[in-house]
């Protein structure tokens, strides 16, 4: 059965609210970001038939095939990459996408930074860090992080903050509170953290880009 997602927006919208508000009256509400990878189509529409407009793929590919469809209808929609990128995917990515969350290295920041002068198009950038040291992970090393981001400015690219993935399996606590001190430390206003079973702790911490699928659109069917 089909999923109330105009619901699910609602609740996730209204509980990132509520912590916003128990923390600090003051804070910025974070940008909601649905992740709609893998999704079916017609989940995809129902949260654009409920306002939405702000949407996050992991694959250049497949985003490609869904919004290729969709984008026609829904002029206005933000498109957010959040997964890993291959440079010989620069060149879609930059035509595709209005925000690149995954930026790790510096050889990508080069094809990017190349792709988006060639289209014209001058996209903002999140470093991704692996904060916490996994190997099979993106995300540029903390060692590397000062060094990345010196390349990306001579590179002219938009780094406007850092996002990061904690280990399924920690406490992300630790993670987001490390994010939030290196993105301070690099005079970084933005946050990109926080999924389906943390994004209420995420915006506590201060994120403002929260990147939530499974609690909007139901499980991922990987068949
Ligand atoms: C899939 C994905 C998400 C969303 O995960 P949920 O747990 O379904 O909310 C968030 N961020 C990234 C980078 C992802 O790949």
């Amino acid at each position: 059965m089909m999923p109330d997602i105009k619901a699910n927006i609602d609740a996730v919208r209204h509980e990132i609210e509520r912590t916003c508000k128990h923390v600090d009256t003051a804070i910025n509400q974070p940008k909601l970001i649905a992740v709609s990878k893998v999704q079916p189509i017609e989940k995809v529409r129902a949260a654009l038939e409920a306002g939405h407009r702000v949407f996050g793929e992991n694959r250049v590919q497949e985003a490609e095939e869904r919004w290729g469809e969709l984008k026609p209808d829904y002029k206005d929609v933000e498109l957010h990459l959040i997964g890993g990128l291959q440079t010989n995917k620069a060149s879609n990515a930059v035509a595709l996408f209005d925000v690149i969350h995954s930026v790790d290295r510096l050889k990508l920041a080069k094809a990017l930074a190349g792709e988006m002068e060639k289209q014209g198009k001058k996209l903002p950038v999140y470093i991704q860090v692996n904060t916490g040291r996994e190997e099979q992970k993106g995300g540029c090393a903390l060692e590397e992080l000062p060094e990345l981001l010196a390349g990306c400015k001579a590179l002219g690219l938009e780094v406007v903050g850092l996002m990061c993935i904690p280990p399924a399996n920690e406490d992300p606590t630790m993670h987001f509170a490390l994010l939030k001190k290196l993105a301070k430390r690099h005079g970084l206003p933005r946050l990109s953290m926080g999924m389906s079973g943390d994004y209420a702790l995420a915006a506590a911490m201060g994120a403002t880009d929260i990147r939530v699928g499974t609690a909007i659109f139901g499980a991922r069917d990987y068949r």
